[in-house]
């Protein structure tokens, strides 16, 4: 049964995967399926039933001893029972070892190493058990004592408390001992976690976190394949998902990030665990032992890392030491004056973070005991040499990620949510990777969800990497709004053969135009839509849209052109003219047209008084806010050349009467890819608030602005949401007829732009996958860092189990539609690749720049 020079794996299962039947059930399965799969033997290391430790801890304070330890046989005996197991052939030796110890001399003294036997007793017992379990199930399963393998070591000023109850073990072990431990005659073997060997032969325990650091040592020691910590929690995550219900599963991390996220907040593994594995190598998992399909967490050492933020995390309780010199910084031994006292009353320090008078360190709470008396203390202590102010409770928020440093430029949005509160202290540890701020508890409320939103916002976090973050934990809890299934895999050989005549080529889907069209207008509330054509203007796509029922806005004279050749007999009232700083001849033309003209400013009034006398405009308002998915689609507020400023809307009223104007429309466009109800409500209310003051007008125009899902797990617009908070607005001001220009939502996904592969090539590790046309026929990766999934559509069937950069032919280094992009590794020069959700803003912003030629354009009726 058992190969020569098998290697093995460590399965580790924690207090409640071991307390019912149906766990130990998928222990055995697991164990099982690891032996069969990586061809390795198992080790599985186990808790306590859960709670057992804690009533064994309270044995160990001398408290009502032989009560519980009859409590701990009983709750046993029913465990046995229902694995169907003879509690007393099983058990009986335990139970009696238990028993002697409640009567042992040394309870009463509570000596620390009867104590340590006491701790020991949870784990000897359920592995003993689970080892019979296993074996009455059919698995090939031998028990071991862990104190035969895992030595304590002790440590210079390690106390006796720490060397008995809070041990570290040898790390290291001579050749033998793989070839020892793999002599044991079964294929499985179970033993305990948290328990060791001390060096007088007794048992010491290995305090908080024990189970897993015991699985890592054997792992380490075992130089196993692999250790994985099963939990009841799918892996790590890039915040607290009771926090930020949106953070993203961290499905690979090296071995640093994970101890930084670990000691910063999450408290899925114990930091202790990871230095085991790390030291001998051995890559790690963090498993659901519910959901074993998910990805889980894999640690292990990233040979290319990637930078960026991986996850934030708080830490409450945070006590701040304020500490104000009286003239003696920078003398001699200062700070080695204060740390001294820290030392005195046992405490270490977090953070720390000094300037020329003050000096500001924080306590961690999970590391020290704060109480109120210590901090008393040493507050007298340390008023013997500086002013001293202590300030709690604060809390720590922490971004880790690798190269945290050379990601400052992305932190603006971060900056800028603290900036609203006060901050103590902001620390960046010297290994770069990570930066943490400190400030009131009551201020970091509500903050994490709106810093994690930043941080993917800014490209600090590249939620995009799939090679490290997964997916987020409302789509693991099936909470997600599913994205609409693409239309193009459906019609890939029709794709194909217009490929074949050609590429690049985007290709239009009306149906898709068609189905997005009638989605908004069944949305009573809004009463006239109107499509921004600068988004597509493809004739069929103008028609199709006109045909259900939309108006069309137009932002250049050219486009107005586009419009009445494509349909002649469009009435001009369906037409909106919105240019931003245009002649005035084109003012001129489109009043002539009869269209509806929004000016922006008082100026044009006032130099071409002529040009809009006697005519009707709606009025373009910057109410002074912006927002959107990218700095540069940002169109409101002060940095904005978009609008008139709020505070000139009077001077515009009496500019316009004056001339004779009637203002008819009060419009605000203030973004693209919006997503907050709360935007849409607030600008409503002040457009309409502007509407009551002018007096004349009918339409309130919101813009358009809604975001489509282009990331794969990005959620598509909550559109019955939006229709509930227009409904809510249009109630509360139904004087107004509201109006919505929509580019992006009708377009995006309707269409794809197809292109060929020209090269495939590897540079210092990196594949490229090159194609025949770049950022001059999709612009959107390089201005705005857009991203659009990219599939060999010749190799659809294929595997994506490749990693590309892939990139066109432009000469400029921002030439590139997306990083790592998984695609099958057999991509070669020829197939034809698609690039999905390009309908908007592609084909009109596309170029000639380097003199390729534009793509081609067909539509699928
Ligand atoms: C671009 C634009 C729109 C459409 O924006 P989308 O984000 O594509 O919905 C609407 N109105 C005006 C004035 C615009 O300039």
């Amino acid at each position: 049964m058992v190969a020569e020079g098998q290697r093995w794996v460590v399965l580790k299962f924690g207090g409640t995967s071991v307390s019912r039947r149906n766990r130990w059930d998928t222990i055995g399965r697991l164990a099982a399926k690891r032996m069969a799969e990586d061809e390795a033997r198992v080790l599985v290391v186990v808790s306590a039933l859960s709670g057992v430790t804690n009533e064994l801890t309270a044995i160990c304070a001398g408290d009502g001893i032989p009560a519980r330890i009859e409590a701990l046989v009983e709750r046993h005996r029913a465990f046995c029972a229902e694995l169907e197991l003879d509690a007393d052939g099983v058990l009986g030796e335990r139970f009696a070892a238990l028993r002697a110890l409640g009567k042992d001399v040394r309870a009463g003294a509570l000596a620390l190493d009867w104590q340590a036997e006491v701790l020991a007793q949870g784990e000897l017992l359920s592995s003993t058990l689970g080892a019979a379990y296993l074996r009455s199930q059919g698995h090939d399963f031998g028990w071991c004592d862990a104190r035969d393998w895992l030595d304590a070591v002790s440590l210079p000023n390690a106390s006796e408390w720490s060397q008995r109850l809070s041990v570290n073990c040898q790390r290291e072990a001579d050749a033998a001992f793989v070839e020892r431990f793999s002599a044991q005659p079964t294929a499985m073997l179970i033993t305990q976690g948290f328990i060791a060997r001390h060096r007088d032969g007794r048992t010491a325990v290995l305090g908080r976190g024990g189970s897993d650091t015991s699985a890592a040592y054997f792992g380490g020691l075992l130089k196993a394949k692999r250790v994985e910590i099963w939990t009841d929690v799918p892996g790590m995550f890039s915040a607290n998902p009771r926090d930020v219900p949106d953070a993203r599963l961290l499905t690979r991390l090296d071995y640093a990030e994970a101890q930084e996220i670990a000691t910063t907040g999450a408290k899925v593994l114990h930091p202790r665990s990871l230095g085991p594995c790390r030291h001998a190598g051995v890559p790690m998992a963090i498993l659901d032992t519910e959901r074993p399909e998910l990805p889980g967490t894999r640690i292990d050492a990233l040979a290319d890392v990637i930078p960026g933020v991986k996850a934030i995390s708080r830490r409450n309780g945070i006590v701040l030491v304020s500490m104000e010199s009286v003239g003696m910084w920078q003398s001699v031994g200062f700070l080695s004056d204060i740390f001294e006292r820290f030392k005195r009353h046992g405490l270490s320090v977090d953070l720390i973070g000094t300037s020329e008078t003050n000096v500001t360190v924080s306590l961690d709470p999970s590391e020290n005991l704060v109480s109120t008396n210590v901090l008393e203390e040493l507050s007298a202590d340390l008023e013997e040499i500086c002013r001293v102010r202590i300030i709690l409770p604060c809390a720590a928020i922490t971004l880790v990620g690798r190269g945290i440093r050379s990601l400052l430029h992305k932190l603006s949005g971060v900056w800028a949510t603290f900036g609203k509160e006060r901050v103590h202290l902001i620390s960046q540890s010297s290994n770069d990777l990570n930066l943490t701020f400190v400030l009131d508890e009551a201020d970091a409320d509500g903050m994490l969800p709106l810093l994690h939103a930043d941080l993917i916002d800014s490209g600090a976090m590249p939620v995009h990497e799939a090679q490290v973050f997964g997916p987020r934990w409302r789509e693991i809890e099936g909470q997600l709004r599913p994205k609409p299934t693409p239309w193009w895999p459906a019609e890939r050989e029709r794709l194909l053969a217009l490929a074949g005549a050609g590429t690049p080529r985007y290709v239009y889907h009306l149906p898709t135009v068609r189905e997005r069209a009638r989605q908004l207008a069944g949305i009573t509330a809004v009463d006239r839509r109107y499509y921004a054509i600068k988004a597509n203007s493809h004739p069929a796509v103008l028609r199709t849209l006109v045909e259900e029922g939309f108006g069309l806005e137009c932002v250049s004279l050219g486009e107005l052109r586009r419009v009445f050749e494509v349909l002649p007999d469009l009435p001009p009232s369906r037409v909106l003219f919105t240019p931003s700083f245009a002649p005035s001849d084109e003012y001129a033309a489109a009043l002539a047209l009869g269209v509806t003209v929004t000016l922006d400013n008082v100026e044009a009034l006032q130099r071409w008084p002529g040009v809009f006398r006697g005519h009707n405009l709606w009025l373009r308002i910057d109410l002074g806010h912006g927002d959107g998915h990218h700095e540069k689609v940002t169109t409101g507020g002060k940095k904005s050349k978009f609008g008139l400023a709020a505070a000139r809307v009077d001077e515009f009223v009496d500019a316009a009467r004056a001339l004779d104007v009637r203002i008819t429309g009060v419009h605000a466009h203030l973004g693209s890819g919006v997503e907050t109800r709360a935007h849409w409500r607030q600008m409503y209310d002040e457009l309409a608030g502007f509407a009551r003051r002018i007096g004349t007008v009918q339409v309130l125009d919101i813009g358009g602005g809604l975001p489509i899902p282009y990331g794969q797990d990005d959620e598509p617009f909550d559109l019955d949401d939006w229709a509930e908070g227009l409904a809510e607005i249009k109630a509360v001001h139904p004087a107004f007829e509201l109006a919505i220009e929509p580019g992006r939502f009708l377009v995006a996904e309707a269409g794809v732009l197809l292109a060929s592969t020209t090269q495939v090539v590897e540079k210092d590790g990196v594949h490229r996958v090159g194609l025949d046309t770049g950022m001059n026929a999709l612009i959107r990766p390089a201005l705005y860092d857009a991203w659009h999934e990219i599939k060999n559509l010749q190799r659809l069937d294929e595997a994506a189990d490749g990693a590309f950069d892939v990139v066109g032919p432009i000469c400029e280094s921002s030439d590139v539609f997306g990083h790592r992009v998984r695609l099958p590794s057999t991509t070669t020069p020829g197939d034809c690749v698609l690039i999905a959700d390009a309908g908007a803003y592609g084909f009109t912003m596309a170029s000639t720049y380097n003199l390729r030629a534009l793509p081609a354009e067909d539509v699928i009726e």
